[in-house]
């Protein structure tokens, strides 16, 4: 298994997207993103790489061979040579890896994802599909908008209020630990769990939506 996340560093997008961006939802010129992709593809030695399209939903898609990208916000496979690829720009890149089925998943959990429990649905469908064990499951969680930057009205809150933060009458979500404390729940390990600190609206390497609104996206990659 080898896993990598991007950064906007890389690639041949022009401003707004500089320049690493490898979403084709954003208005980019599709044929500098292809490009991208390819350079991706390239630095990651995988024949192919799956996308999602991606709809704040709580779907898993088992990918078991090419196939049209799916509509989902999470996959898993146990295919050699199919790298899974996760979109983001502030919402969190999950990446999933089962060394005993030798099975892995992204996980796309963003505010709305996230309250649907996205990344717990994820590891339930390993289960169901590969026999995965939560107690098994080696986890990263890539650069993402934390509770310093993710304001958010209250009425947006519902079924998050272990990560809200209210400083000053104003709503923060802090999104990884909502997402870490589910999985820790359906008995990943504490130990397995590798979180990235960084903020990407307060890093400027990386693609930010609440920072920039029009911008690019990068990925979090997970191949076998
Ligand atoms: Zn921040």
């Amino acid at each position: 298994m080898q896993y990598c996340f991007t950064n906007r560093f890389g690639g041949i997008s022009q401003a707004p997207y500089e320049n690493f961006n490898l979403g084709l939802h954003v208005n980019d010129n599709p044929s500098h993103v292809e490009h991208n992709r390819r350079l991706l593809k390239a630095q990651c030695n995988v024949p192919h790489i799956m996308f999602m399209n991606q709809v704040h939903s709580a779907d898993v898609t088992v990918i078991s061979g090419i196939m049209p990208v799916p509509t989902c916000d999470a996959m898993i496979t146990n295919q050699k040579g199919i790298a899974l690829a996760v979109m983001v720009a502030d919402c969190i890149p999950i990446l999933l890896y089962d060394s005993v089925n030798e099975a892995i998943g992204v996980v796309h959990a963003g505010r709305t994802g996230s309250a649907l429990h996205v990344g717990t649905r994820c590891i339930q469908k390993m289960h169901q599909v590969y026999g995965t064990e939560a107690k098994d499951i080696k986890l990263w969680m890539g650069p993402s908008i934390g509770g310093c930057c993710y304001e958010v009205g209250k009425d947006v809150t519902v079924g998050l209020e272990d990560c809200l933060h209210v400083r000053e009458n104003r709503y923060f979500l802090d999104l990884p630990s909502f997402n870490k404390a589910d999985f820790l729940a359906l008995g990943v390990k504490e130990t397995n769990i590798v979180h990235s600190t960084i903020c990407t609206c307060c890093n400027p390497d990386y693609f930010s939506y609440r920072r920039d609104t029009i911008t690019g996206r990068f990925v979090g990659v997970i191949w076998l």
